[in-house]
């Protein structure tokens, strides 16, 4: 109830306009994003490299409304490319096809991601597109494979756990084989689409675990790049211990190396358990966003947890 809430804030503009003018909401906010520039996100990026760990930056923005702001988020991702492999940093780039114009022209946001893609691919820099509402994902797909047929494999997809089609999409990537990071899932989704229990979707996150580190077993766990900026094929990104931990004995079961498994979790979040994993020897990757368009990923992520809430509901009030 109060997740759904939350979630239909994230996307409405009067919550939008009346949350952002307090100033506690950015403060809050703060914890969960780098900062509002490109300088913000390298210097963060450096610190968590320097602990051993891996980034994917996301420079936030959702939803353009017309093709030059799409356009415009493009140029901005460009830009993001050429300061990573400048500035040597371990990260790759997370994005969103509604950032490049999906919910305008799907045609559009594939010639933008292509453009990006003849960029990023001969720097050796990894993109990985975020998946969106449920509205979204058989658009998310085709565009996928679309761009992998034309030969860029330094891409990834994300598959959700909360949806019951996934397990079917997954099937079908892992023939390609595709890299997936799969998460629970983030958006409010109707009952007819996705589980509506916690407890169902934990159980779907492991039988997708086990499915895709069979594939990453059958697939000889594909190497990957000594600068980190690769991932392997299957990318765990939750902060459930439970989850983490059935994938780690799943793994171990198979006799997959550590390297052949990356855990991925979001800036801010279970920083302790980021570090744990990484001196156990895994791969970690941080999810870090930056720029000006934090509130509906802010909103998200209070929506994940009823703390976070509370924590701000008691600076709101203070303010
Ligand atoms: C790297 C990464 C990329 C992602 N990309 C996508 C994407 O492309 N599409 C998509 O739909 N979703 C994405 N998500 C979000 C994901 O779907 C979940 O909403 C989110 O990860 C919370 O679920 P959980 O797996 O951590 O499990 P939960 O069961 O929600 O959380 C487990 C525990 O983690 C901690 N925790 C979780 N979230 C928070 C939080 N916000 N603040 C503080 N503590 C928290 C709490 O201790 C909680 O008990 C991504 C998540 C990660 C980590």
């Amino acid at each position: 109830m109060l997740r759904a809430l939350l979630l239909y804030l994230s996307k409405a503009a009067w919550a939008r306009r009346w949350l952002t003018r307090w100033a506690v909401t950015r403060r809050v906010a703060d914890r969960f994003v780098a900062g509002d520039t490109l300088a913000d996100a390298v210097r963060i990026t450096r610190q968590l490299n320097a602990e051993g760990l891996l980034v994917t930056l996301d420079h936030l923005g959702e939803f353009t409304t017309n093709p030059d702001e799409a356009r415009q988020a493009t140029d901005d991702l460009i830009t993001l490319a050429e300061t990573i492999q400048h500035e040597h940093l371990r990260a790759g780039i997370s994005l969103k096809l509604t950032q490049l114009g999906l919910a305008l022209d799907e045609n559009l946001a594939a010639d933008n991601l292509a453009r990006i893609l003849a960029v990023t691919q001969p720097k050796g820099i990894f993109v990985r597109i975020d998946m969106e509402d449920s509205p979204w994902v058989d658009a998310t797909l085709r565009i996928y494979d679309a761009l992998r047929g034309q030969g860029y494999d330094l891409l990834g997809v994300v598959i959700q756990a909360y949806l019951y089609r996934s397990e079917g999409d997954l099937r079908r990537l892992m023939q390609i084989p595709a890299r997936v990071r799969l998460v629970k899932g983030a958006y409010q989704e109707p009952p007819e689409v996705a589980y509506p229990k916690k407890r169902d979707v934990d159980a779907n996150y492991d039988r997708l675990t086990r499915l895709l580190l069979d594939a990453t077993q059958a697939a000889g766990a594909p190497p990957v790049s000594d600068d980190g900026r690769v991932p392997p094929l299957p990318a765990i990104a939750t902060h459930d211990e439970n989850r983490i931990a059935y994938a780690r004995d799943y793994a171990a079961h198979l006799g997959l190396p550590k390297a052949a498994v990356e855990f991925q979790m979001l800036f801010g979040v279970r920083r302790q358990l980021q570090r744990q994993l990484a001196q156990a020897g895994y791969p970690v990757r941080i999810y870090v966003p930056y720029g000006t368009e934090w509130y509906p990923y802010f909103m998200r992520r209070l929506a994940e947890r009823p703390a976070n809430l509370m924590f701000f509901l008691r600076n709101l009030f203070r303010a």
